[in-house]
This record gives C-alpha cells, sequence and structure tokens, in this order.
C-alpha cells in the first residue's frame, strides 16, 4: 500500500469487480431476460432462491427497488408498514414506498441491536374498521445498517414474524447484507430468513459486483414483483452480463466476508485506543465512531487528508466500513494514518 493510496471505508458498495469475475461476466450467455429468455439471469435467481430457501427470485438493479417492489407485492394504497425508525426503508430509500406504493410508513423504535420490541409491534397492530389503514406488512432488516450491522437472531424474527402473521400480514426482511449475518453468526442464511416471507440481499455490497440485487420469497409473490419491476422500469434485457458477476459472488465471495469481520474488529479496536472516539465492537463489516473530543466534520476532513475516507452517520457518529478491497494491511496503514490525524489534532 502507498503513502498516497486512498483506503476507501465510505461504504462496502466501493469494491471493485475483480478479474476471475470480469471473465465471468465477459464470458456470460445471454438473452432477453424481459421474455425470461436470459440463462444467466435464470440461473442467478434460482442459485438466490435456493440459497435463501425460498420458492422463487427476481434479480433487481439495486437494494432500493428490491425493498420497493417487495412493499409494492405485498400491500395495496392505503395499506400501512411497520418498520424500525431506524431502518434503511424508512431513512435512505426517498420515502419511495410512500410515493409509489401510496402506502403508510409506520416506524417503531429499533432497539440497539436492530430489532424490534415485540410489544411495540402487537400495539401497532390495526383493527379492521372504516377509519384505519389496513396493517399489510412487517419489514425487518438484517444486518441492521444503522445499529452497527449487528445481526437479527432467527429467534427474534420468528417472535416478531409470528405477530405480523397472527394478524394477517406480511413480513419482508432487507437483508442488503444478510450473508454478512450468515458468516458472522455461522447461521446459514435461510435459517435467519426462514420467518420472512420475501427477503432481498445486496450483491453490490460485500460480495463484490459492480450491480444488482434479488428479492426472493414465494412463486406468486415474485410474479407480482416482476410486474412491479417492470412498472419500475427495471426489466432490463441481456442482463445476464451482470447477473453472471452475482453467479460468480454467491460462488466464490460470500465465505470471505469473515475476513471483512476480521478487519473490522482489528480496526474498531485500534480506532478505541486512541481517545477521541468511543467504537463498540462490530458485530461484522461497519464500525461506528462516536466522536467525543473535536467534531464529526473535523475529523472526517482530518481522515481525508490522510487519505482514509469515511462517512458522517448521523450527529456525532462516523461510519466505516470494511470490505474486500481493503486488505489486513491496508487496516494497519489506515490505523496509521489515523493516529497522525489523531497526534497533529
Ligand atoms: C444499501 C442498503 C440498501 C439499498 O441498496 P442500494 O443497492 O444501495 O439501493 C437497502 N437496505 C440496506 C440495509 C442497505 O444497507
Amino acid at each position: 500500500m502507498s503513502d498516497t493510496q486512498s483506503i476507501d471505508l465510505r461504504s462496502d458498495t466501493v469494491t471493485q469487480p475483480d478479474a476471475a469475475m470480469r471473465r465471468a461476466m465477459a464470458g456470460a450467455e445471454v438473452g432477453d431476460d424481459v421474455f425470461g429468455d436470459d440463462p444467466s439471469v435464470n440461473r442467478l435467481e434460482a442459485m438466490a432462491a435456493e440459497r435463501v430457501g425460498k420458492e422463487a427470485a427476481v434479480y433487481v438493479p439495486s437494494g432500493t427497488m428490491a425493498n420497493l417492489v417487495a412493499v409494492l407485492s405485498h400491500t395495496r394504497p392505503t395499506d400501512e408498514v411497520l418498520l424500525g425508525s431506524q431502518s434503511h426503508i424508512f431513512n435512505a430509500e426517498v420515502a419511495g414506498s410512500a410515493r409509489i406504493g401510496g402506502v403508510q410508513l409506520r416506524p417503531l423504535p429499533n432497539d440497539a441491536g436492530g430489532g424490534l420490541d415485540e410489544s411495540d409491534v402487537e400495539a401497532a397492530i390495526r383493527e379492521p374498521n372504516l377509519h384505519t389503514p389496513r396493517t399489510a406488512l412487517l419489514c425487518l432488516e438484517n444486518t441492521h445498517n444503522s445499529c452497527g450491522g449487528q445481526v437479527l437472531p432467527a429467534a427474534k424474527t420468528e417472535a416478531l414474524a409470528a405477530i405480523a402473521r397472527e394478524a394477517g400480514a406480511g413480513v419482508h426482511l432487507d437483508g442488503a447484507r444478510i450473508f454478512n449475518a450468515e458468516v458472522a453468526s455461522e447461521t446459514p442464511a435461510a435459517e435467519l430468513v426462514a420467518a420472512a416471507d420475501s427477503v432481498s440481499f445486496c450483491l453490490s455490497k460485500g460480495l463484490a459486483c459492480p450491480v444488482g440485487s434479488v428479492l426472493c420469497g414465494p412463486s406468486e409473490l415474485i410474479d407480482r414483483a416482476r410486474r412491479e419491476r417492470k412498472m419500475l422500469g427495471g426489466g432490463m434485457r441481456q442482463a445476464g452480463v451482470l447477473a453472471a458477476a452475482g453467479v460468480h459472488a454467491l460462488e466464490h465471495n460470500i465465505e470471505r466476508l469473515a475476513e471483512d469481520h476480521a478487519n473490522a474488529r482489528t480496526l474498531a479496536e485500534g480506532l478505541g485506543r486512541l481517545g477521541p472516539f468511543a467504537v463498540e465492537t462490530p458485530a461484522t463489516n461497519i464500525v461506528i465512531l462516536r466522536v467525543l473530543e473535536g467534531t464529526r466534520e473535523g475529523w472526517l476532513a482530518a481522515f481525508a487528508d490522510q487519505g482514509v475516507r469515511a462517512v458522517p452517520f448521523g450527529a456525532g457518529r462516523i461510519r466505516m466500513v470494511t470490505h474486500k478491497d481493503v486488505d489486513a494491511a491496508a487496516i494497519d496503514e489506515a490505523l496509521r494514518r489515523i493516529e497522525q490525524a489523531v497526534a497533529a489534532a
């Protein structure tokens, strides 16, 4: 790692397709996926569904579209969706569900682990009557981005899903980083998402694809999701060039997430020793620094001056995410540079 090279910890979305992935993409067999003719897309969808224990899957351009298509497929306009106050769907998807789905998003307080309180969910379920929106969907998130990459245990997902199911509502799990949860908890993704009807996950984050997410669930729901995807303009043609990256990632890039988690722990320990930051031990690949001395903007600028990139993450918080393109040596170098920034402050 040269002195001048920037170490980009803004997100695991910055990962670049490596040579083997590019070869898989270049050699992909393709067809028109809107006609269902793309063998590489069909292969990715089948692999994804199998990997998370669902009947069917649909390939979409982004995690945001996967969640929107999921909400559209589970609801009709005027329905209500229960979800965490810190969830990505509520905070970081431009209120697309409200605008395009015509649903009401009803946030419930997230606990520190990214879960919800069973009693809050129970209390939020609507009694059907003339005045109320229908409680149609509960959305959960695993790993939980804003809560620092925490893993939602299968038992918690089951308990919350049971309340929704009892009320006749569906359950969608935003599993953008579900394989980080699988690797960190040594629990198969299929087990972590078993209680949810649908699950979406990103190929473009730690799995290191250039593009893409997958929504998985029962065949009937996925048939509807295909229509919703088409409406949103997400029906792509020779998309197999992209899907081939996903197939490659599912085969090669899941187990290695353990390295990202080890690097995140090293990074957190090093940062915690410096003094100006409170850092909790990360559960997966997301490290959150709470700024104790100085300002968030001041530190972000000081890190950037040293060639370490991070992002603001709520008041007084900075996020760093480890990923495939930042190895253990680069983490040591990042810590050296940040130590210099602290010494100079
Ligand atoms: C990144 C992310 C998404 C959205 O994915 P994009 O591909 O960036 O649209 C959804 N949910 C969570 C939890 C995420 O971290």
